[in-house]
């Protein structure tokens, strides 16, 4: 196998061209009341296996008013390669958040064109179901920890809990022994935690300066009983408790 630039190849025996596996799905008669239960069954299994599945595109019904009846799934390592990450379109930088701070996502990719392919379909009875084009990967498994979508779902589960620790300002590997303690199989990484811990300071922040997020947080953080002036010319705040 041709190395490039000082890259080696782990994985000389795996040729993504000729490689097949099968990983573990739910029954196919399993019927799902959204196509979100549907992922999240399927990504149960993917986190004990090795695999993860994102929506691919979703398809809706004709008429006056549209309903989705299908949405087609892929692996995470479905898609095109990148034989050239730097030559890869930009993607949109989005518009500034209320901090000022700019969130531009960087362009990484794991693809490697894996044929899995499985839908989620709208029966009759208005439950979907699982239907497989092809149940195929050409990869190995790997940790749940390199699984984007994996990661996300930890975050939503424990989003709570994560926000009281950041308003304790609990440094990020103490959270992560936190969370390790509680749950060995975490596979939230140092950069999941800091960045959850920006995006909830943005949503706090939330157009408002941190001087007036503060004086919306304080009367519902315990016993404070303050009047403050407020000098908008020179932007400070006096306060008197
Ligand atoms: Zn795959």
């Amino acid at each position: 196998m041709p190395e490039v630039a000082g890259i080696v190849s782990e994985d000389t025996d795996e040729d993504p061209a000729t490689f097949r596996i099968t990983l573990p799905l739910p029954p196919l008669d399993r019927r799902y009341n959204t196509p979100e239960e549907g992922i999240e069954a399927i990504n149960q299994l993917g986190f004990n296996n090795g695999f993860a599945v994102v929506k691919r595109r979703s398809k809706k019904t004709k008429g006056q008013v549209p309903r989705l009846k299908k949405v087609q799934l892929q692996c995470d390592r479905g898609g095109q390669a990148l034989e050239h990450p730097k030559e890869a379109p930009e993607q949109p930088e989005q518009a500034p958040v209320a901090s000022g701070r700019s969130k531009k996502r960087k362009t990484h990719s794991l693809a490697i064109d894996c044929p899995f392919d499985i839908s989620l379909r709208l029966q009759d009875d208005e439950k979907w179901i699982l239907t497989i084009t092809s149940d195929k990967h050409n990869h190995k498994p790997s940790p749940a920890t390199t699984h984007v979508a994996h990661r996300k779902h930890e975050l939503a589960q424990k989003r709570e809990q994560l926000q009281n620790w950041f308003k304790q300002n609990l440094p990020t590997r103490q959270i992560l022994r936190l969370l390790r303690a509680e749950d060995k199989r975490t596979c939230l990484l140092p950069k999941d935690i800091n960045n959850a811990r920006m995006r909830m300071n943005d949503e706090f922040l939330a157009g408002q300066t941190p001087i007036q997020a503060l004086l919306m947080e304080l009367p519902t953080d315990g016993e404070w009983r303050f009047r403050y002036t407020i000098h908008f010319y020179y932007d400070t705040v006096h306060f008197y408790c």
